[in-house]
């Protein structure tokens, strides 16, 4: 399996560009998500990587080999898109093993994987049915399926799981996850879904306006976003960002904070009065059955709090809040983040 390196690759068209400077490393046998809101060159960066779009500038290497000016075919990599581009008119085991045909690898060989392949993913009893056949979640199995027995050192995959729905996509998050870590496959992951990243992912390149905001494994872009656009990005409800000058002055912040952050789930309610507490007021309720989220205000400002569902509260109420001193995320007026890095 293949380690992937991003160095320097940058992205323009015409007068735009899609990407400022991209450096990536991906160790072998890792899920590497690509993570960021739409537009921000996700798909542009995984193109690049398999050779579909050539990049204005920089370096893509696989394996230690640079194969920046090499074509999709010599790169060892196999494509997952979205729509999973399966041939309607084959059969599920002729569009699992194309590629083999394709290629002219030899007939008893071909069978052979296509086999394994079928076995792993649960696809034995569909092989002769067509696409049309199948449910979403097994046209997408299909769809890997064909990149297994291409034996591709690194798999990219383009919102794999979009067009299906909710508890599918669950499901299949799950079994992605399982199926990369058994077979020690290099995954390459486009999405725009925070959640979807932190499920699955070994390390998390959170993409803004073509740069890199941060790169880190999940837990740590939770625990300690760089910048308050991984702040707000990561992390459901989202977290809140007051202004520090709108804190009550007891709230102790390093000299130069510019910007409070704290999670919803954070907070805790404080005995009426307690000390060190923020008194803020209850704008709205969302119940939520285990939780009840609280949509509350600080003057102005508005800050979400994640309570028990058996919370009992009411629009309109004063209600005084409290955390621990490592849940604030103190950043400065360029949005970098000031906080030691909180203990987990
Ligand atoms: P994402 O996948 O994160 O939604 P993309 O990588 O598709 O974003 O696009 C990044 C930026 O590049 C966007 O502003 C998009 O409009 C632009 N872009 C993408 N493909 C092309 C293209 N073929 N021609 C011109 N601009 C493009
Ligand atoms: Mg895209």
């Amino acid at each position: 399996m293949a380690a992937i390196e991003l160095r320097g690759v940058t992205k323009h068209w015409g007068g735009s560009t899609a990407l400022h400077g991209i450096a990536a490393s991906i160790p072998a046998g890792t899920f590497c998500v690509l993570l960021g809101p739409s537009g921000c060159g996700k798909s542009t960066t995984l193109r690049i990587l398999a050779g579909l779009e050539t990049a204005s500038s920089g370096q893509v290497l696989i394996g230690g080999r640079d194969v920046t000016a090499l074509p999709p075919a010599q790169r060892g990599i196999a494509m997952v898109f979205q729509n999973y581009a399966l041939f309607p008119h084959l059969s599920v085991a002729d569009n699992i093993g194309f590629g083999l045909q394709v290629r002219k690898t030899p007939a008893a060989e071909a069978r052979q994987r296509l086999h394994e392949a079928a076995e792993l993913l649960g696809l034995t009893p569909l092989l002769s049915r067509k696409p049309s056949q199948l449910s979403g979640g097994q046209q997408q199995r299909v769809a890997l399926a064909r990149a297994l027995v291409a034996r591709a050192q690194v798999c990219l995959m383009d919102e794999p799981l979009s067009n299906l729905d909710a508890q599918l996509r669950q499901d299949m998050r799950t079994e992605l996850r399982e199926l990369q870590q058994r077979l020690g496959l290099t995954v390459v992951y486009v999405t725009h879904d925070q959640a979807e990243a932190m499920a699955m992912a070994d390390q998390v390149l959170l993409l803004n306006a073509g740069r890199i905001e941060q790169a880190a494994p999940p837990r740590a872009l939770y625990a300690e976003p760089a910048t308050l656009f991984a702040a707000r990005f990561i992390g459901t409800p989202a977290m809140s960002v007051l202004p520090t000058g709108a804190l009550p002055p007891h709230i102790e912040r390093p000299a130069n904070a510019h910007w409070l952050g704290l999670r919803p789930e954070a907070l805790r309610l404080a005995n009426p009065g307690q000390p060190g507490a923020m008194r803020v007021s209850v704008r709205a309720l969302e119940y939520l059955g285990a939780d009840l989220v609280l949509h509350c205000l600080l003057g102005p400002h508005a800050l979400t709090v994640r309570t028990p569902g058996h919370t009992v509260a009411t629009p309109g109420q004063q209600l005084d809040l409290q955390w621990a001193t490592h849940d604030s995320h103190f950043f400065d007026a360029q949005g970098r983040r000031l906080s030691p890095p909180a203990s987990t």
